[in-house]
């Protein structure tokens, strides 16, 4: 692992996307447009619902007690309005009480709307994120950080989520309550209103300063927590070797190190929040102190200063309760930029995600691979790990030069050679998990770029050095993969692969729960589960990789015994360190640097007196150590990893 920053493939993809919203609106959103039209319009409803108690109020207080001027409401024309002050005085009520009802039901069918619209939304965009990432190159994996890519499908898709249903629903909510205050202030008295809507510039002025110099603020926020989660992360995978080397105290220094830049990052940010508020509240409220000053003194007697005209004392209740209204929404709007800005940077990276091209795929006429013969063959394969710098493309030192290996249907090959040899590669470019730099890989003559990826991989079943296990039952994951099996199968399945025993002395025999990764279970344990997985799949060709490493002699001499029935009548490509077990093959290749420099029988390569000979002797305790030429390479630290 590196600390220093790496541009992989994804950050390239990602600083390429230009307009991520639009793109994503248009792409997610217009599905879900019916839930955004009703929403928008159920909340510009809803907002100007707001507006009526206040001007409902005023006009009653001049009509109806002051008796300052006529009894109207707005939009009704005067001929269906009651003279009698009483009956006025009901109505203005059951209009108040009407709006706050009809205000509630629009809010509900609003928030109803605009959920289904940003949920909707996100799922889709979720879902596709997801069956994107699945599709994604080993090589892609390769250079990424599992951490990042989980926080791609779950932070940034709510960051958007967010902004889909909170922004959206606040900007209607700020844009309605602006204007609609703005006319009904405007329409009640203009010159009073100039002054009290002088607030508005000054307010957003205010936020707009406020939002330049928090921004950096906030970006150096999400990057120390996304520090933070990288380090927890790491932590938590790394628990066994936290424990068993007893770095806790190291790892909580670290820890602490990373949440202190965190503390003080959000300090930073908080620390202007703190003064934002208060100057906003002193802005609106210096505002609506003038107001009560300017209005009061008109009220009492006539036009102060250069005002003219009247106003009346409802007039004058109207403008204060419009006033306070104004102050919370543009309060708001610098939360509204902080979503956007967020969402910005989100849909950047999800775009990225779903523009990184997939090289590994079906090419556009696949052929189907039905009745599998078994013949595989590696014709002068030669291949280069990327590094994924600089956009996936470079590449380093060939893993593999012009290896040629043939396996005839039916035939067990192995592979041997020292660490590092590049055994483990050439099982991954069979079950084209990369795809070879130069040559060709071959099942039953044809180029697997050429026939369709899952016949390929279902015809090759791979156990592989590091096996995996889903959490669940121990049933469930020998049937993954083949999950119409029937309970028969599976026991079938187990016994083939030495592993009935021990599932039925677990405490739930086939129902115990494997718990994450399978860590319940011993590492033998796991291995013959996933045998007995690939004897379910019953595939034409057998990969296996190292399938006997973590295990002592007893558990290797039952897994072998469940390996060679299950290779007997099919091809087999061993990988193998121990040679003990790869004896018997009908023909052993044997690599190193990534070229084949032996070929032939057990019996013949020991008669050669080479690499094979030597690492036999060994491993058979005949000589000591390797010679020094072997050594050497053994402890280079090869060109292509990264530490
Ligand atoms: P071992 O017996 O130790 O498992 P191996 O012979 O199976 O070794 P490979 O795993 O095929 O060797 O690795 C061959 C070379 O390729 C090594 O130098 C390794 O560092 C490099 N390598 C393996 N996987 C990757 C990868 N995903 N990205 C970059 N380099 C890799």
């Amino acid at each position: 692992m590196t600390d220093e920053p790496f541009e992989t493939e994804l950050d390239v993809y990602r600083d390429r996307v230009s307009k991520p919203l639009f793109r994503l609106f248009g792409t997610y959103g217009l599905g879900e447009k019916w839930w955004l039209v009703l929403g928008l319009v159920t909340s510009v409803l809803a907002y100007g619902t707001v507006l009526v108690t206040p001007i409902v109020l005023g006009t009653t207080i001049d009509a109806v007690f002051t008796g300052e001027s006529a009894y109207t409401l707005p939009l009704v024309p005067t001929a269906w309005l009651p003279t009698e002050a009483t009956a006025q005085f009901w109505l203005s009520a059951a209009v108040v009480g009407g709006a706050l009802l009809g205000g509630a039901l629009l809010q509900w069918v609003r928030g109803v709307s605009m959920n289904f619209f940003a949920h909707g939304v996100m799922y889709a965009i979720r879902v596709d994120a997801y069956e994107k990432m699945q599709r994604l190159d080993m090589t892609f994996f390769d250079n990424k950080e599992t951490g990042e890519i989980i926080s791609i499908l779950n932070n940034d898709a709510g960051n958007l989520e967010i902004l889909f249903d909170n922004a959206l629903g606040d900007s209607v909510r700020i844009g309605v309550i602006v204007l609609g205050v703005t006319v009904a202030l405007m329409y009640t008295n203009w010159q009073l209103a100039l002054v009290t809507l002088g607030a508005v510039p000054l307010l957003i002025g205010f936020t707009w300063w406020f939002m330049r110099v928090i921004e950096p603020r906030y970006t150096r926020q999400r990057e120390t927590v996304g520090d933070l989660n990288t380090r927890i992360e790491n932590g938590l995978s790394g628990i066994e070797l936290v424990k068993t080397t007893s770095t806790e105290e190291y790892e909580n220094e670290r820890v602490r190190g990373v949440s202190r830049d965190v503390f003080d990052a959000q300090m930073d940010v908080l620390k202007l929040s703190y003064f934002y508020r208060p100057g906003m509240e002193l802005v609106t409220g210096s505002v609506l102190l003038a107001t009560f000053v300017l209005g009061g003194l008109w009220v009492f007697s006539g036009p102060p200063l250069f005002f003219s005209g009247e106003l009346t004392t409802g007039d004058f209740v109207v403008f204060m309760l419009l006033t306070q209204r104004l102050t919370d929404p543009l309060a708001q709007s610098a939360s509204i930029v902080d979503w956007y800005q967020n969402a910005k940077a989100s849909g950047k990276r999800i775009c990225g995600l779903m523009d990184v091209p997939v090289r590994i795929q079906d090419a556009p006429n696949a052929i189907a691979l039905d009745d599998v013969d078994g013949r595989v063959e590696y014709d002068d394969v030669t291949f280069a790990y990327e590094t994924g710098e600089g956009g996936g493309t470079s590449t380093e030192r060939p893993v593999l030069d012009g290896v040629d290996v043939r396996v005839a249907p039916g035939e067990t090959v192995a592979i041997v050679g020292p660490t590092g040899a590049g055994k483990s590669t050439v099982a991954k470019l069979l079950l084209r998990l990369y795809d070879v730099s130069e040559g060709a890989v071959r099942v039953d003559g044809h180029d697997v770029r050429d026939v369709r990826l899952a016949d390929l991989r279902s015809a090759i079943g791979y156990v592989s050095q590091e096996t995996f296990l889903f959490d669940g039952t121990v049933a469930e994951n020998i049937r993954y993969g083949r999950f119409d099996a029937d309970r028969e199968a599976v026991v079938a399945a187990a016994q083939a692969a030495e592993a009935h025993g021990f599932i039925e002395g677990l405490s739930e025999g086939y129902d115990t729960r494997v718990g994450e990764r399978g860590v319940k279970l011993s590492g033998g344990q796991r291995q013959r589960i996933a045998i007995a997985r690939t004897v379910l799949q019953d595939p034409e060709i057998l990969l296996l990789d190292e399938a006997t490493s973590a295990v002592d002699t007893e558990t290797e001499y039952l897994i072998q015994r469940s390996l060679d029935r299950l290779a007997a009548d099919r091809t087999t490509l061993v990988i193998a360190h121990r040679l003990s077990t790869v004896k018997g093959a009908d023909r052993i290749v044997v690599l190193d640097e990534g070229q084949v420099v032996e070929r032939g029988t057990h019996e013949e390569l020991l008669a050669a007196d080479g690499l094979y000979a030597n690492l036999w002797g060994v491993q058979a305790g005949e000589v000591e150590s390797l010679p020094e030429e072997f050594l050497t390479r053994a402890t280079e630290r090869p060109a292509n990893r990264r530490d």
